[in-house]
């Protein structure tokens, strides 16, 4: 569904991808781990058009999205991201932040919209914050709406950089909770996490990356239980 064939990327002199493969059915829920600097956001930015790759390709669904001619446009209405940093419009109320692109890129109907994006707040538990602006809401708060505003696009697939690193510890459950509905219902995710428990409890399929590939992939029981890999040992033994 989601195909990364042997990618190459560099930032200057230094190589962060060299020939990354990896894919994400539809329906799965993937997990990126590996220490920092490994490329886990590089990945997710690549695969939505935020960053250019310099070698091999992306598809989604069938379709080349890296390279010439690429419509990027289309390729961000069918890929939600969300940043660690929530990123809502500050100066929108939450309502206004859902619905933003929906007008503007889906050109619906504001009615319509309106509806769709009462009813994605209704969903977190955030309706009646909808007249609200972000920072009157707290952390986790903000992080929900940043999530239902990537889903009132309809995406294909989701991608979530490390929502939950830049919150208080007692509002990371509830966003992760969001999380684990939404792989319930069948949503497409890859995501970058620290987050080892939850990896573990949500992930179809566990990606460890190292020296600019996918250095070990598997089941979670496996990357966590198990793990085949001398590197992906050492890495867990760090963090766990
Ligand atoms: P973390 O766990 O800390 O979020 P990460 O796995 O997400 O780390 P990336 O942010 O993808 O890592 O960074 C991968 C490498 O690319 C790092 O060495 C980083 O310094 C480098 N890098 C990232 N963005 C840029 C950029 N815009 N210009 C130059 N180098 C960059
Ligand atoms: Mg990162």
């Amino acid at each position: 569904f989601l195909e990364i064939v042997e990618i190459e990327k560099n930032f200057g002199p230094h190589r962060i991808f060299d020939g990354l493969s990896m894919n994400v059915e539809e329906h799965q829920v993937v997990c990126l781990i590996g220490p920092s600097g490994c490329g886990k956001s590089t990945l997710l930015r690549c695969i939505n058009g935020l960053e250019q790759i310099q070698g091999g390709e992306i598809r989604l669904h069938g379709d080349r999205v890296t390279g010439p001619g690429v419509d990027v446009n289309a390729l961000r209405r069918d890929v939600g991201i969300v940043f660690q940093s929530y990123n809502l419009f500050p100066h929108m109320s939450v309502l206004e932040n859902v619905l933003l692109a929906p007008l503007k890129v889906l050109k619906m109907d504001r009615a319509e919209a309106e509806d769709r994006a009462m009813a994605l707040l209704r969903r977190i538990g955030l309706e009646a914050k909808a007249k609200e602006f972000p920072d009157r809401l707290s952390g986790g708060q903000q992080q929900r709406v940043a999530i239902v505003r990537a889903l009132a696009m309809d995406p294909l697939v989701m991608l979530l950089d490390e929502i939950t690193s830049a919150l208080d510890p007692e509002l990371v459950s509830e966003v992760l909770n969001i999380v684990r509905d939404l792989a319930k219902e069948g949503m497409t995710m890859l995501l970058a996490t620290h987050e080892m428990g939850f990896a573990r409890d949500v992930a179809s399929k566990v990606c460890f990356l190292h020296g600019g590939k996918v250095h070990e992939e598997g089941p979670p029981e496996q990357i966590f239980g198990n793990p085949q890999q001398e590197r992906t040992r050492a890495f867990l033994k760090r963090i766990i």
